[in-house]
C-alpha cells in the first residue's frame, strides 16, 4: 500500500494495516512538526476511540481523554444542556487531534514503519490499469513506490483526487459566507462541556482539549485577518456573545495558536477510482461546527483497513467494492448534520433580523422538545460504523 498524507486518515490507515500485517509505506510533502503544528480537531466519537484502540494506539486517548456527557447550548441570554447520555446513552470524548497524530506517530516509530515526510512534487499514476506508482522528490532524489492499491488521505489540497480525471468524479460544493477564528490558550475551559453560542454579534464555541487548555472560537468575517484580532481584542468579543454569568467566568490568558479557518461543505464522488481510494478530507469536507471532519476520516480509513484486510487475508474484493457507497452514505448523514447545525447557530448575512428571529424560535424548540434534543444528540455523538 502507498498512503499518500500523514494526518489522522493516513496514519490512522497504516496503524490498522499494521495489525495484519500489511505493508504500508506513507509519503507526506510536510515535516512530522509542521503535522504535529496544526490546531484542529477536540471531539471524538466513541468509533473513533474504537477504532484507535483497534490500532493499538488507545492507551493514552483513554487515560488523557475527557469524558464529555452533553454539550450547552446558549441562546437569548440563556443556557440550555443537551444531556447526550440521558437521551442516546453514549458520549464524545474531548482528545485534541494533535494528540492523536502524535500517539500514532509514535506509534508508528516504534515498530520501524517507514513514513516519508518531505516528500516534494509527489504525483501519482497507473492507479486506473494494475500498476499504481507514487513518485516523489525526496533529499533530491526522485522515489518510485510501486504498489498495489494507493490511498489518497492528502487533505482538501492534495494531489490525489486531482489527479483523477474530471469526467470520472462529482463535487458538491458549499462555502459559507463567514470563518472560525480559534484561539487555544493553556486557561481552564470556562465550563466542564463545551458551549455552543448564537448571538446577534455571531457564533462562539468554548471547546477544550484538556482542564488546563481551552479552543475557543468566534465567527468572524472571511476580510478577517489574524494578526488584526489582539488577544484581548478576541477575549473582549468572545465575552460579548456569552450569558453574563458564563462571560464572567472565562479565564484569559495569552493565546498559544491564533487562526481562522473558511467553513466549507464538501463532496467528491466517488471515493474510489481504481486502485484510488480517497478518504477524510481529500474526498469531504464539513464545516467544523458538528465536530464530524477527523470522525469521518477515521471511520473512512477503518471501513478501508476492513476491505484490505479482506482483501489480502482472504482474497474477497467485496470490501473494497463497496468501500465508496459505505462511506458515502455515512459522510452525507454528516454533512446533513453539519450543515444544520451551522445554520442554526451562526449569524447568516443573508437571513437579516427575521433569519436571526428564526433561529431563536427553532432552539427554543430544540431544547424544549426530547425527540428534536434526541436528534441533535444522536447525529453529535456518530452513527455507527
Ligand atoms: C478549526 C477546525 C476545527 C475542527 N474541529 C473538528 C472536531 O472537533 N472534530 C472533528 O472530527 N473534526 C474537526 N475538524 C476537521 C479535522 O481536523 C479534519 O477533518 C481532519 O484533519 C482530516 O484528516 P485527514 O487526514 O483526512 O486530512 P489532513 O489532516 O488535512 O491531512 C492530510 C495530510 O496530507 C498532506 N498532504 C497534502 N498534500 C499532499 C501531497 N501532495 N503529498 C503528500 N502529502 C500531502 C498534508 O500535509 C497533511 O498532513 C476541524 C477542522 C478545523 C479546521
Amino acid at each position: 500500500m502507498a498512503i499518500v498524507g500523514a494526518g489522522p486518515a493516513g496514519l490512522l490507515l497504516a496503524a490498522l494495516l499494521a495489525r495484519h500485517d500489511i505493508d504500508a509505506v506513507i509519503v507526506e510533502q510536510r515535516s512530522a512538526e509542521y503535522v504535529l503544528s496544526r490546531i484542529r480537531a477536540g471531539v471524538l466519537e466513541q468509533t473513533t476511540v474504537d477504532l484507535l484502540r483497534e490500532a493499538g494506539v488507545a492507551d493514552r486517548c483513554l487515560q488523557e481523554g475527557l469524558t464529555h456527557d452533553g454539550i450547552e447550548l446558549s441562546f437569548d441570554g440563556g443556557l440550555h444542556r443537551i444531556d447526550f447520555r440521558a437521551l442516546t446513552g453514549k458520549h464524545v470524548t474531548v482528545y485534541g487531534q494533535t494528540e492523536v497524530t502524535h500517539d500514532l506517530m509514535r506509534s508508528r516509530a516504534g515498530a520501524n514503519l517507514t513514513t516519508d515526510y518531505e516528500a516534494a512534487d509527489v504525483e501519482i499514476e497507473g492507479f486506473d490499469g494494475e500498476h499504481p506508482v507514487v513518485r516523489y522528490v525526496r533529499n533530491g532524489v526522485v522515489q518510485e513506490l510501486a504498489c498495489d492499491f494507493i490511498a489518497g488521505c492528502d487533505g482538501y489540497h492534495g494531489v490525489c483526487r486531482a489527479s483523477v480525471p474530471r469526467e470520472a468524479i462529482t463535487t458538491y460544493e458549499k462555502v459559507y459566507p463567514f470563518g472560525w477564528l480559534g484561539v487555544l490558550a493553556d486557561v481552564p475551559p470556562v465550563r466542564p462541556e463545551l458551549i455552543y453560542a448564537n448571538h446577534e454579534r455571531g457564533f462562539a464555541l468554548c471547546s477544550q482539549r484538556s482542564k488546563a487548555r481551552s479552543r475557543y472560537y468566534v465567527q468572524c468575517s472571511l476580510d478577517d485577518q489574524v494578526d488584526q484580532w489582539s488577544d484581548d481584542a478576541f477575549w473582549d468579543e468572545l465575552r460579548r456573545r456569552l450569558p453574563a454569568e458564563i462571560a464572567e467566568a472565562v479565564t484569559t490568558g495569552p493565546s498559544i495558536e491564533k487562526s481562522i479557518a473558511p467553513l466549507r461543505s464538501f463532496v467528491a464522488e466517488p471515493m474510489r477510482f481504481g486502485r484510488l481510494f480517497l478518504a477524510g478530507d481529500a474526498a469531504h469536507i464539513v464545516p467544523p461546527t458538528g465536530a464530524k471532519g477527523l470522525n469521518l476520516a477515521a471511520t473512512d480509513v477503518g471501513y478501508l483497513a476492513r476491505g484490505l484486510a479482506e482483501y489480502y487475508l482472504e482474497g474477497s474484493d467485496a470490501g473494497l467494492d463497496e468501500y465508496s457507497a459505505r462511506c458515502l452514505s455515512r459522510v452525507w448523514k454528516a454533512e446533513r448534520f453539519s450543515w444544520w447545525f451551522t445554520s442554526l447557530m451562526h449569524r447568516l448575512p443573508e437571513a437579516g433580523a427575521f433569519g436571526f428571529r428564526l433561529q431563536q424560535a427553532e432552539l427554543t424548540y430544540l431544547v424544549g422538545s426530547r425527540s428534536a434534543s434526541s436528534a441533535l444528540a444522536e447525529n453529535y455523538v456518530g452513527l455507527p460504523i
